[in-house]
């Protein structure tokens, strides 16, 4: 592959890892995220599998090497197979990941691996069937347990659990949490829920600092691991008894943006440079035939110019993103 420039910004940090939301449909409607479930928004269709496999190319020859697909669900849609096995031919990807509510997990685990997809992200926000119920609106906390279980079996080298901190509703969960992956080799990662624009409200009622989860992991026992170089902004903790490690994902903590290093573009082909940033900037237009990629790869490079060192959280500006589930977390 021709040597081209890595995709860098004006503060150092370079990109190797892409989340890439394939829709914005999600069959679960988490109290934090989409509470009266997904509802369709303008009518531009979302990327067709040529259009994703165009910006999947170009990103890999500018130095991406990770993508996570993501949504809303990203299996809710049906050709979610195979996307992932496309993406998994294109040269340059070494890793392919994807985060789930866990739907239908259990049945199709298999399939997925065998796609390619090599790291999961399953969201449990609780770990008790009924409040798991209020939380996601949905009676499904054994089925993505099991969905767990049948992640291992099918063969993945990465298995995260996503677990939202949620003042009230599992902040009573900690210790239930923490012996849970005891005997699992999973990483399971507690989020600070963030404030977007349709949360508000929820989010003064339910918002913990993550330092809720580091008091209670020192005093247990748990130690934090040193940072790697080029890890992502999760600080991670480990125990000796411990099969499964937590990590701890608190965006609203000082130096979070200083590990950034990833992109993300969403459903309908939007690149978005912050989680947080202010809209997205379309690269549609370029997505339309094989030979647009260089055009492709200079739009995305000239992009970077206009990524900030960090985001605005602490002045209470959450930029203009309705949910999550619009842009896949
Ligand atoms: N539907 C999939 C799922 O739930 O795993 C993928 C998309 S979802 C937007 C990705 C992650 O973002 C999930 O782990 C979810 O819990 C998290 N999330 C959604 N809204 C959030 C918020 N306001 N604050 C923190 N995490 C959030
Ligand atoms: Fe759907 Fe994921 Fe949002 Fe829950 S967090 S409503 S599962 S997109």
């Amino acid at each position: 592959m021709e040597n081209k420039t890595a995709i860098a910004d004006s503060f150092g940090r370079t990109f190797p890892y892409l989340r890439l939301s394939v829709t914005d449909v999600c069959n679960f409607s988490c109290s934090y995220c989409l509470p009266d479930g997904y509802k369709k928004t303008g009518c531009d269709p979302f990327m067709a599998q040529d259009e994703i496999v165009r910006l999947v190319r170009a990103f890999a020859e500018l130095g991406t090497w990770k993508i996570r697909l993501t949504g809303g669900e990203p299996t809710v849609r049906r050709d979610f197979v195979d996307i992932a096995a496309m993406i998994h031919e294109i040269p340059g990807i070494r890793r392919l990941a994807f985060t789930t509510n866990g739907y239908k997990l259990q049945e199709r685990a298999q399939e997925y691996y065998d796609a390619g997809l090599r790291a999961i992200n399953i969201s449990i926000d609780s770990l008790h069937p009924d409040k798991f119920k209020i939380i996601t609106g949905h009676d499904r906390l054994h089925e993505v347990l099991d969905g767990v279980q049948a992640s291992f079996e099918a063969g993945f080298e990465s298995i995260k659990l996503n677990t939202v901190l949620l003042k009230g509703l599992n902040d009573n969960e900690l210790d239930r949490f923490i012996d849970f992956v005891e005997d699992k080799p999973v990483s399971l990662r507690f989020i600070e829920l963030m404030r977007t624009r349709d949360n508000a409200d929820y989010f003064e009622a339910h918002h913990l600092p993550g330092t809720a989860v580091t008091e209670k992991l020192l005093e247990r026992g748990w130690r934090a691991r040193p940072r790697v170089e080029g890890a992502g902004p999760a600080q991670e903790f480990e125990h000796e008894g411990s099969a499964g490690t937590i990590g701890l994902i608190a965006p609203y903590s000082k130096d979070f943006c200083k590990s950034c290093n990833r992109l993300r573009v969403s459903a309908k082909g939007a690149l978005h440079l912050c989680l947080f940033g202010e809209g997205g900037y379309s690269l549609r237009e370029y997505l339309q035939s094989d030979d647009q990629i260089e055009e492709l790869q200079e739009k995305i490079l000239a992009l970077m110019n206009f990524k900030r060192s960090a985001h605005f959280l602490h002045e209470g500006n959450s930029g203009v993103r309705e949910h999550l589930a619009s842009i896949g977390g």
